[in-house]
């Protein structure tokens, strides 16, 4: 069995086990001020991330299908978070024309509205972040996204609209580490996208 990152004897002797711990640490503070945002406006932890997704991505992805494998949660749970939301006027449905089962979710006046208040929750972390140099941030940036890619491919979190995982991504072409196919051009590092409108899904197995 691998040794805890929870035991202290080991985070003495391991960045990595460290570096496990700080990222524990984060999600708690995410949660945490998900929460306390919540508390203002009477909602959810999920309910507000549904809203701030809906204002921010194109028709087709904002389905409850879309927004479970998002979230990582199940339909059922995604179902009634929309039914909440539609009780409290924030978002309406639109059914599709080719199927009427089958609907899209868009934000009402209102909801726009608190989608732009909530979405303010990370401002603490956005100052934290800020207050780096370029180059700590540039390899901290390069760091998350290589956890976020590890963790996609294991299947633990599901949609990633990210470079690495894109159709258009090469890596190690025309001279460049990083190339987009799409828009034509060499990316740095700093500008691999984690959420990108153009993104087209390569097969896991590729
Ligand atoms: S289309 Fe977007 S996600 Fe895909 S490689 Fe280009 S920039 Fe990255």
């Amino acid at each position: 069995m691998s040794k805890s990152p929870f035991n202290p004897d080991n985070q003495h002797e391991s960045t990595s086990h460290k570096v496990v711990v700080a990222l524990e640490r984060i999600s708690e503070a995410f949660r945490v001020l998900l929460w306390n945002e919540g508390k203002v406006h009477g909602l959810s932890p999920i309910q507000i991330q549904v809203l701030i997704f809906l204002k921010y991505h194109s028709q087709e992805k904002c389905k409850v299908s879309y927004l479970a494998d998002e979230f990582n949660m199940t339909r059922a749970t995604i179902s009634d978070t929309v039914k909440a939301l539609l009780k409290k006027k924030l978002i309406t449905k639109e059914p599709e024309p080719d199927d009427a089962r089958s609907f899209t979710i868009h934000l009402t006046t209102r909801g726009a509205s608190v989608a732009e208040e909530t979405e303010q929750f990370t401002r603490e972390i956005l100052i934290a972040v800020e207050n780096m140099n370029p180059e700590s941030m540039a390899l901290l940036f390069s760091g998350l996204t290589d956890i976020i890619h590890h963790l996609n491919k294991a299947g633990i979190i599901t949609v990633q609209r990210m470079c690495q995982t894109c159709l258009y991504y090469r890596k190690n072409h025309m001279g460049a580490e990083h190339f987009c196919e799409l828009l034509n051009k060499k990316l740095e590092s700093t500008e691999l996208r984690l959420d990108c409108p153009e993104h087209e899904l390569i097969s896991l197995e590729q």
